[in-house]
């Protein structure tokens, strides 16, 4: 029988992302094999996001394509995953009768017997099609359901080191920390799709890293929905053959500091774990983590980004509001001052920390106030970045049907065109003054503007001029700055992908750092061991064994 094809698209979150990598890890160790061309493929899934309702709006769209496929005699096999899935459950299978198969985030381990039965019986029974947690975990938070089959999937990870972007070495990747969500935001479904909290033992987290350093990952994003919450309680949770075992985690309320339970036994903190893996796996270079929750953020965490030079000093940590009314009616559990006293003691510790934030606009009752102050709020923090939106009642939420939507569209628009606004003006001053220094880019690639380019057949227009014989290459600073400079295309384009390498910065914009590839002739004086290591690009000698790394 030949293989079945497999279109996988994702919408949504880094962890939609990783889930995605573990399906596909999953369904190609069964023998399925994978195209980019929906219109091609036996199987094609949608990994769904149910926070904004742009990206479910898409999904839905791309649905009503595959009935028209349907329609037309195809027998192609239809399966929606993740948090859309799992909130909106059978009903959608009503709705929208060409979906074969739901499966929620939680029970990703049971989607190849669904696509079994999909391929086998066509039209099944519900209970054949659908694999929902329905809330289960959230219900019995115990111990024992966070020891679900859900690990093994994380466990049994395949990771393929030739699957990068462009075809090039893959060199990056993500390891999820927890599952789930305890603190229950009133804009969110998180808690509610994905369950309760659950965090991996800490011992099975620094293999897996450790096997991905193996295959030649050399930057690793710990995730997690509130990252810096992670907490691990040695002895208590003890699974198969005596190892220990993915454990729920305190809400926000129970969260406490320290090294010890309240019973004494020894535990795992955030702190500890970012510094066993930095100590346990050096070929990691670059070790980052997103989201970082504003509470509870320890000094320790802060001494151990401090202390360890592979760390990125970088944090995503989403303020949302600069109303400490907001915040409350938020259910965030952190005030305004709060907030900015985390981000002083982050600077404290951290004087050259880059920060990345989330800001929601138009939430319920938001008033000309409280906008004005998530305005200083944002002045104040100087973020490199922030992910700015427009509230939408999203259904399954704690604020869906208890909190008017009663900010109307035009001053919802009004308010986020001023702070993308302001944004622009604070992103493009926190990146002017990078101009002038060596930074050390991670290489993802040529530029999506170059792609475009050459997709389009014309030369590749390199930021503020055409160069059609350089391409533009695209990467990030530990400190999350994209950055663009030019290589000649072709063999030296493809290795220096996957690589940390020096950039000189040259130019500011908006959204990116303009620069170009430090020079052999600087003397080593003017910037150390980095002269050394960009003579051996110039000269193109980039060998396994050369050390392009900080
Ligand atoms: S912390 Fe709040 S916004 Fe983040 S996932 Fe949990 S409930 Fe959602």
């Amino acid at each position: 029988m030949r293989a079945m094809k497999v279109y996988l698209e994702t919408f949504g979150c880094q962890m939609n992302q990783l889930d995605s990598e573990l399906v596909r890890g999953q369904l190609a160790a069964l023998g399925y094999t994978f195209t980019t061309d929906a219109g091609e493929a036996d199987v094609v899934l949608y990994n769904t996001c149910s926070v904004r309702e742009q990206a479910e709006n898409k999904v839905l769209s791309r649905v009503g394509l595959i009935a028209q496929r349907k329609r037309e005699g195809s027998q192609v096999i239809l399966g929606l995953l993740g948090c859309l899935a799992e909130r909106e459950g059978a009903r959608l299978l009503t709705r929208y009768p060409q979906i074969d198969l739901l499966c929620g985030p939680g029970e990703l381990d049971r989607l190849p017997m669904l696509i079994d039965n999909a391929m086998r019986t066509g039209a099944v029974e519900a209970a054949d099609r659908v694999a929902l947690a329905g809330n289960r975990s959230r219900r019995s938070a115990t111990l024992s359901a966070a020891a679900d089959n859900l690990e093994l999937l994380d466990l049994s990870r395949s990771f393929d080191p030739d699957l990068g972007p462009d075809g090039g070495p893959r060199r990056s990747a993500y390891v999820r920390i927890t599952r789930g969500c305890n603190k229950f935001c009133t804009y969110c479904v998180v808690p509610f799709t994905r369950g309760a909290e659950i965090h991996r033992p800490p011992d099975t987290i620094v293999d897996e890293c450790r096997r991905l350093a193996d295959h030649g990952v050399i930057e690793i994003t710990l995730l997690g929905q509130t990252v810096n919450h992670y907490r691990y309680t040695h002895g208590v949770a003890i699974g198969p053959q005596g190892r220990e075992a993915p454990q729920v985690g305190p809400g926000a309320a129970a969260f406490r500091p320290g090294s010890r339970a309240g019973d004494g036994r020894r535990v795992t903190t955030f702190a500890d774990l970012l510094g066993r893996i930095h100590e346990a796996v050096p070929q990691v270079r670059r070790l980052r983590f997103v989201t970082s929750y504003p509470r509870d953020f320890g000094d320790d965490i802060l001494q151990v980004m401090r202390d360890c030079p592979r760390i990125c000093r970088y944090l995503h940590v989403p303020a949302q509001s600069g109303s400490d009314r907001v915040l409350r009616l938020m259910n965030r559990g952190y005030t305004r001052n709060e907030y900015l006293d985390f981000i002083d003691r982050a600077r404290g510790f951290l004087p050259d920390v880059s920060i990345a934030g989330d800001l929601i606009v138009g939430f319920p009752t938001e008033t000309d106030h409280d906008f004005e102050q998530t305005r200083s709020l944002m002045k104040r923090v100087r973020c490199k970045n922030n992910f700015i939106f427009k509230y939408s009642p999203r259904p399954g939420t704690s604020a869906w049907g208890r909190l008017p939507d009663d900010v109307p569209d035009t001053v919802k628009r009004e308010r986020i065109n001023e702070l993308l606004a302001l944004q622009a003006g604070i992103s493009e001053a926190v990146h002017a003054e990078q101009v002038g220094r060596v930074v050390e880019v991670f290489v993802e690639g040529a530029s999506p503007k170059a792609r475009a380019a050459s997709r389009g057949g014309g030369g590749v227009e390199l930021g503020w001029e055409r160069q059609p014989e350089r391409l533009q290459m695209s990467g990030r600073t530990a400190g999350d700055l994209i950055t663009v400079f030019d290589l000649p295309p072709g063999e030296l384009a493809r290795q220096a992908q996957g690589r940390i390498l020096p950039v000189r910065v040259t130019g500011a914009g908006t959204l990116v750092l303009y620069g170009r590839l430090e020079a052999p002739t600087r003397s080593p004086a003017e910037h150390g061991a980095l002269s050394a290591r960009a003579a051996g690009i110039t000269q193109f000698e980039m060998s396994e064994s050369a050390d392009f790394g900080s």
